[in-house]
């Protein structure tokens, strides 16, 4: 069990019952993975795994996760009330080469539908992020593939997303390309046949097997996008010649490069290059239980650099 704390000066009553509400509620997968760690990075998982009950976690971090939990409390208990034949919070589990996969589903829906749909609380930036899209699409085929073991067919697969940062005006303003139209959307996903899914996590089991029992710093670093990075301003910027402003910033590194083809091509008698924006690690930072016994975030902390030092490519 981790050691709860409270660095932010609420008053005692409440970091009590706060912490008792979070011990209760203490998350054990109850099986080597869950459906929700397989997509995370293998160091990540290992060491918040090895070090639990030394970790020190912040009351004020864990509020996310229950506001979460209040949502599909009240969730579960009105699709109880209205289709009654629904699984909910239902955990299931099977074996992938040795291993145990579990996974606890938010609602499958039969009544002719065999609907799977997953409750998600998430900030708006979700609604173009392809990489965190992809974690979901991943989460739920698992559980997918749960329900047909269990001998259930499933048509569909819906996270059932409430933004929470939602801003009507925004959505009015940006257009449906860019911004979620709604604060709750059924983002649909497609269902991946066994075949799929199965050769994905015999893949992924595969990597956390190799790595069981490696040393902590002998563990495959994670890659710079699973750390969260945070840019000040957008983080490609194509320069000319030794200009210190760029002449264009680019959110995507593809588009970056694509620009500086053209420029190059364009105009060959001036020097272009590309350059990778100073950023910091907000997982690593704030989010990671592992981070004390990380070498990989350690050692760049001990070098009293913390960020990715902008980078001509
Ligand atoms: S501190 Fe950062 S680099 Fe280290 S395990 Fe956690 S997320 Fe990965």
């Amino acid at each position: 069990m981790p050691k709860y704390i409270d660095s932010s000066g609420l008053p005692e009553p409440i970091v009590k019952v706060l912490t008792h509400i979070v011990k209760y509620d203490d998350y054990d997968p109850g099986a080597r993975l869950s459906a929700s760690m397989i997509t995370e990075p293998v160091r990540a998982v290992l060491l918040g795994r090895r070090h639990r009950a030394e970790s020190k976690i912040e009351l004020q971090q864990t509020l996310a996760a229950l506001e979460g939990q209040g949502n599909h409390e009240v969730w579960a208990k009105a699709i109880k009330a209205v289709y009654p034949d629904s699984l909910v919070e239902k955990r299931l589990w099977m074996e992938v080469l040795g291993w145990t996969i579990s996974g606890q589903m938010d609602w499958y829906l039969p009544y002719g539908y065999d609907w799977l749909l997953d409750h998600k609380r998430k900030k708006t930036p979700l609604w173009t992020d392809k990489q965190s899209q992809r974690k979901i699409e991943v989460q739920l085929n698992v559980y997918v593939e749960l329900l047909r073991q269990a001998g259930y067919n499933v048509n569909k697969v819906f996270a059932n997303v409430q933004f929470a940062d939602f801003a009507p005006g925004k959505a009015e303003h940006s257009g449906p390309n860019k911004y979620p139209p709604h604060k709750l959307v059924a983002m649909e996903f497609p269902v991946w046949p066994s075949e799929r899914i199965i050769a994905y996590l015999e893949g992924r089991v595969a990597e956390f097997a190799k790595y069981m029992d490696a040393a902590d710093d002998k563990l495959p670093p994670c890659p710079k996008e699973e750390r969260w990075p945070r840019y000040n301003g957008k983080p490609w910027g194509v320069f000319k010649n030794k200009n210190q402003r760029a002449t264009r910033a680019f959110d995507d590194e593809t588009e970056a490069r694509e620009y500086l083809a053209n420029i190059q091509e364009a105009q060959p008698s001036y020097k272009w290059s590309i350059t990778e924006r100073e950023c910091t690690y907000i997982r690593c930072e704030s989010w990671c239980s592992g981070a004390p016994w990380c070498s990989q975030y350690q050692n760049e902390i001990n070098q009293g650099d913390r960020s990715d030092n902008d980078t001509t490519i």
